[in-house]
């Protein structure tokens, strides 16, 4: 868990922290729950993680929206593997809204 993300928390400050929000504990067991605990991308069901397709930054308060408050579409499983190699591969874009 806390390895989630680690990348982009450099980036969005302490958005790293907020990951233990319970809040996103209940986001992120349902998303695990909706992928059938498994990897989307390899079906392991080893370390799994969910990765924010997109990262919304709301303008008029000049901050990222919480990681719990987007929509399950834009949220995948990932084992820690995949997880890894799909962040070294591609860049999650970040979206003004
Ligand atoms: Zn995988
Ligand atoms: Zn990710």
């Amino acid at each position: 868990m806390s390895d989630d993300h680690k990348k982009s928390a450099s980036s969005h400050g302490s958005y790293g922290s907020l990951l233990f929000d319970e809040r996103w504990r209940a986001k992120r067991a349902l998303i695990i729950k909706r992928d059938h605990n498994k990897c989307v991308n390899c079906q392991s069901s080893d370390e799994l993680q969910v990765h924010h397709r997109q990262y919304h930054f709301i303008k008029n308060i000049n901050q990222f929206k919480p990681p719990w408050d987007y929509h399950s579409s834009l949220l995948i499983t990932l084992c820690k593997r995949c997880h890894n190699k799909g962040h070294n591969k591609f860049k999650v874009p970040n979206i003004s809204i």
